[in-house]
C-alpha cells in the first residue's frame, strides 16, 4: 500500500488525485492532505475518504474543523504543510499547490526522504538548482505530473540520456491560439478562462493563454531531464493528443499519446514503472480524430515564451523574477486590474529592473519572489 500526502487536495489536480486513489483503494491511500481556503470542497472530500492529518491555510478554519471533527489531526499554515508532508507514515508527496508556495514543503519533504510527485512546476522553475541536487543527495524519486513531462518521462523509458537529441514539448496554444496580437489587446477574463482542451485551475488556465505556462514548462523540462535550452523545442499541437516527444540521435522520435485526462499522469506517478487501468478513462481513437495539426509558435505574438527562454538561459535569480512577476500579474488580470497583454509587459519590466544574482539560496529566492511581486504591484499602483 502506497501512502500518499496530497498538497492542494481541493484544486483541479488535487480532486483528480482523490479520484485516482479511490479507484485503486487496495493500492493507494491518502494519509494526509492540505487545502487552502476552500473548506466546502475539503469537507466534501472528507465524506469520500478517511484521512487522519489535514492542513488548512487559515487558523480560523482549523479551529472550526477541530470543533466539528475532534478525532482528526488538523494543522495550519506553512508549518502545517511541512508537518504533514514529512509525517513518518508518508511514502510520497503529491504537490498540487499552485505557485511559489509549493517550494518550501517540497524541499522539506525531500529532506525527510519522501518521493515527490510534482504538479507544482513553479518549484522547479524558481529552484531547480536547489531541488535537483537535493533529490540526488537524499536518493528520492522525482516523478513528473505535468502531462508533457510525464509524456517525456514515458518516452525516455529504457533509453540512454546521451542518445537524446532534443525534447519536443507540445502546446495546445491555449484559449487565444488563433488570435492576432491586435485581437489580444482587449480579450476578457471569461474568454481567457475557456481553455479548449483541459479543465484546470484559474492560474494555469491564464498561463496557458499567455503561454507563460509553456515557458515555465520549458524550464521545468530543463531541470527534470537535464537537457540544454537549445535542445528543448515548443510545438503547437491544437488537439492535445500527443502529449510530448523525444527525438534521439538516430532521428527516431518517441511520443506518448492519449486523450487529454490529467488522471493518467497523476496515476502513472504513483504506479511507475507499472501501469494500472485508468477507471473511466477514454481510449484514444485516431480514426475518429482523423487529423492532427502542428505548427511552430510565433515568438513575437507569444512574448512570454521568448521571456521564459531568456530567463532560463540566464538562470540564477531570473526565473524566480519571471515567476513571481507572472504570478502577481496573472492574479491582477484575474481581478480585472490590468489587461491581458499587460501581464507579459509587467514581467518583462520586472526582469529588466532586476539585479541578477547567480545561484540564489532559498532565503534569497524568498526575497526575490517578494521583490518581483511588489515591483509589479508598484507599477500598476496597487501597492
Ligand atoms: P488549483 O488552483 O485548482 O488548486 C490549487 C490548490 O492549491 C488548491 O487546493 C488551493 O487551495 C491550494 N493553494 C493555493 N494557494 C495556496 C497556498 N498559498 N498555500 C497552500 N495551499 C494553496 O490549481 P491546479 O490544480 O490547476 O494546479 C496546481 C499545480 O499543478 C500548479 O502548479 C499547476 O501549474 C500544476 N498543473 C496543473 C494542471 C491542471 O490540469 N490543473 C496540469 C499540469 C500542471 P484552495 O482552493 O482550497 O484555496
Ligand atoms: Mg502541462
Amino acid at each position: 500500500m502506497k501512502k500518499i500526502c496530497v498538497l492542494g487536495v481541493t484544486g483541479s489536480i488535487g480532486t483528480q488525485t482523490v479520484d485516482v486513489v479511490k479507484n485503486h483503494g487496495d493500492e493507494f491511500e491518502i494519509v494526509a492532505m492540505s487545502a487552502g481556503h476552500n473548506i466546502q470542497v475539503l469537507e466534501d472530500i472528507m465524506t469520500q475518504i478517511t484521512v487522519q492529518h489535514i492542513c488548512v491555510q487559515d487558523k480560523h478554519d482549523k479551529l472550526y474543523l477541530e470543533g466539528k471533527y475532534p478525532h482528526i489531526h488538523f494543522y495550519d499554515g506553512v508549518d502545517g504543510l511541512i508537518q504533514i508532508a514529512t509525517l513518518k507514515d508518508v511514502d510520497i508527496v503529491l504537490n498540487a499547490i499552485v505557485g511559489f508556495a509549493g517550494l518550501l514543503p517540497t524541499m522539506k519533504a525531500i529532506q525527510a526522504h519522501k518521493d515527490i510527485a510534482l504538479a507544482n512546476k513553479e518549484t522547479l522553475v524558481v529552484a531547480g538548482h536547489l531541488i535537483i541536487p537535493l533529490i540526488k543527495e537524499y536518493h528520492v524519486n522525482l516523478l513528473p505530473v505535468d502531462s508533457e513531462h510525464s509524456a517525456i518521462f514515458q518516452s525516455l523509458n529504457g533509453e540512454h540520456h546521451q542518445d537524446i537529441s532534443k525534447i519536443i514539448l507540445t502546446a495546445s496554444g491555449g484559449s487565444f491560439r488563433d488570435k492576432t496580437r491586435a485581437e489580444l489587446e482587449n480579450v476578457t477574463i471569461e474568454q481567457a478562462l475557456k481553455h479548449p482542451n483541459w479543465s484546470m485551475g484559474a492560474k494555469i488556465t491564464i498561463d496557458s493563454a499567455t503561454l507563460f505556462n509553456k515557458g515555465l514548462e520549458v524550464m521545468e523540462a530543463k531541470w527534470l531531464f537535464g537537457v540544454d535550452y537549445d535542445n528543448i523545442e515548443v510545438l503547437i499541437h491544437p488537439e492535445s493528443i500527443i502529449h510530448s516527444m523525444v527525438e534521439y540521435q538516430d532521428t527516431s522520435v518517441i511520443a506518448q499519446l492519449g486523450t487529454p485526462d490529467m488522471r493518467l499522469p497523476i496515476q502513472y506517478a504513483f504506479t511507475y514503472p507499472r501501469r494500472f487501468p485508468l477507471i473511466g478513462g477514454k481510449k484514444l481513437s485516431l480514426s475518429e480524430i482523423g487529423t492532427l495539426h502542428f505548427y511552430k509558435p510565433d515568438f513575437e505574438r507569444f512574448k512570454a515564451l521568448e521571456l521564459a527562454y531568456k530567463a532560463g538561459r540566464l538562470g540564477g535569480s531570473m526565473p524566480c523574477v519571471l515567476n513571481g512577476a507572472n504570478e502577481q500579474a496573472n492574479s491582477l488580470f484575474l481581478n480585472q486590474k490590468i489587461k491581458f497583454l499587460d501581464i507579459e509587459r509587467l514581467v518583462e519590466e520586472a526582469m529588466n529592473a532586476h539585479e541578477w544574482i547567480d545561484n540564489p539560496s532559498l532565503e534569497q529566492l524568498i526575497e526575490i519572489d517578494e521583490w518581483a511581486r511588489q515591483y509589479v504591484l508598484n507599477r500598476v499602483g496597487e501597492d
